[in-house]
């Protein structure tokens, strides 16, 4: 099992639980956690996909050698359901205090009576157990081979935040450059910033804006995907990227041979993304990916980010963004721009801007309970050229549409900031994310609320959905060519 362990729970899962350990009462509580779990670079990471409480005095009653115990009958119950699943079997109860919490003794003996014997009930686990203060939680986490210290609890919602054992030690003062930053959110939001692993999918014209402002806000690390080569159209909208990368002394011949062999040189688009990203951040650590977010190895890369954006405009992108967002815990945003111009008469429509946040959990913007992933489109975008021209295939797709910097520049500012709010404890819990669609011609904007199916496959709870499941379900990626 890769380190640090961490666990990380939206924020309506949170408060049901938070509100049960802490009623006010300074007593103690029980609860379990049934937890997805994703291996990854920066550690393992136990997703919270549900939430049983333990009713007091009937699961969670005076213990025979500590204070209070789960009954042997709920614990059964519950660990027999998280193996069914696979999922993981987390213990939970609290302690007093405030920002300070460990396991007593009595606690640890229990843990070492019950846990080799619980990794055998539920596959090989991991098992453990959390106990929470107020603001702080430690956890004890089992598999076969070991036993791990949770690192902290990440709290996914408008407020991101981390729960840590004990407090945390303050921040060193900002690097200068960032004292007006400091000014807004302080040193530890610089430093929150810092830590922060950010992917953006599609670093076109929204993607290379953002990548662009993540870099100066001083985010620590980006992971940029795109499998596209610049072109000389691109260039009035992909920030840095000059001339020379698109080979435009090749690509702007008429000779079609020469055409080729500049658009086959030209230069990534994640390139140039990391050659802005370097100048305007030089200690930024940045993987720039040529590839593709349908192929499962892509995807998972995305699967310990802090902040997932989509920038690329194809409906498979965004089915796979919102599975990542569900499935991993991870919070996201999707961007764009729209500019419906008829075929025929060559007549602009309406020209709208979008800001979407997707938080991973019912009612937090799933694009799929919104009816933004239409499976007509899906099917469209899965036909070959040959298959397409043979149905004589009129559509969106080999159509180009116009697209203008001024335009990515509102869309993907609002989720810039919804991201520098987030992390930096300017929103609060109650904050709502609604989408933002802005009618520039109208100069209207309207939010649209949340919608959510509760059998959506990624956002709903039922026994199908992929929500939270982290490693342990399939992404809906194509499937690899054999
Ligand atoms: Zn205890
Ligand atoms: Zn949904």
């Amino acid at each position: 099992m890769k380190t640090p362990v961490s666990l990380t729970i939206d924020e309506p899962l949170f408060k049901t639980l938070h509100r049960h350990l802490f009623p006010g009462d300074h007593d103690e509580h029980g609860a379990v956690i049934a937890a997805g779990v994703a291996e990854t670079e920066r550690g393992t990471r136990l997703l919270a996909r549900e939430v049983f409480l333990a009713k007091d005095g009937v699961d969670y009653v005076p213990g025979t050698r500590g204070y209070r115990a789960l009954t042997a009958r709920f614990v059964v119950e519950k660990s027999s359901y998280c193996a069914d699943q696979n999922l993981c079997y987390l213990a939970v109860h609290c302690h007093g205090g405030w920002d300070s919490v460990g396991f007593s003794s009595d606690d640890n003996a229990s843990h070492e009576r019950g846990y080799p014997a619980l990794l055998d009930v539920t596959n090989g686990g991991p098992v453990g157990a959390l106990v929470f203060a107020e603001n702080a939680v430690a956890g004890d986490i089992w598999i076969r081979q070991g036993r791990f210290r949770l690192d902290h609890l990440a709290v996914v919602g408008p407020r991101i935040r981390r729960l840590y054992p004990t407090p945390q030690p303050r921040p060193p003062h900002a690097d200068p450059v960032y004292d007006r930053h400091a000014r807004l959110f302080g040193d530890i939001g610089q430093a929150i910033l810092h830590r922060l692993k950010v992917g953006i999918i599609g670093l076109g014209g929204g993607g290379s804006l953002l990548n662009e402002w993540l870099s100066r806000l001083g985010v620590g690390h980006i992971i940029a995907v795109d499998f596209d080569r610049v072109d000389l159209t691109n260039l009035p909208r992909v920030v840095g990227a000059t001339q020379l990368d698109a080979l435009s002394f090749l690509t702007a011949q008429r000779n079609g041979w020469l055409r080729k062999l500049g658009k086959r040189f030209a230069r990534h688009k994640v390139h140039i993304a990391r050659r802005v990203a370097k100048k305007a951040n030089p200690s930024i650590c940045y993987d720039a990916i040529v590839g593709d977010v349908l192929d499962e190895d892509v995807a998972r890369s995305l699967a310990d980010v802090d902040f997932l954006f989509l920038a690329s405009d194809s409906i498979q992108s965004r089915l796979v963004f919102n599975a990542i967002v569900h499935q991993y815990l991870i919070p996201g945003a999707q961007v764009g721009a729209k500019v419906p111009v008829n075929e025929n008469s060559g007549e602009v429509g309406e020209i709208f801007v979008a800001t979407r946040p997707v938080l991973p959990y019912r009612e937090g913007g799933c694009l799929q309970c919104h009816g933004l992933i239409p499976p007509s489109r899906l099917r469209d975008e899965a036909l070959t050229e040959g298959e397409r021209r043979a149905q004589r295939y009129v559509g969106y797709e080999g159509i180009t549409e116009p697209s203008v910097i001024t335009l990515n520049v509102l869309s993907a500012a609002q989720a810039a900031n919804d991201l520098m709010m987030m992390f930096t404890g300017l929103y609060n819990d109650e904050t709502t994310m609604p989408q933002m669609i802005n009618f520039i011609r109208d100069r209207q904007l309207i939010t649209v609320e949340p919608r959510s199916d509760e059998y959506c496959l990624s956002c709903g709870s039922s026994a199908k959905s992929r929500r939270a499941r982290g490693d342990r379900a399939r992404l809906p990626c194509r499937m690899p060519i054999q």
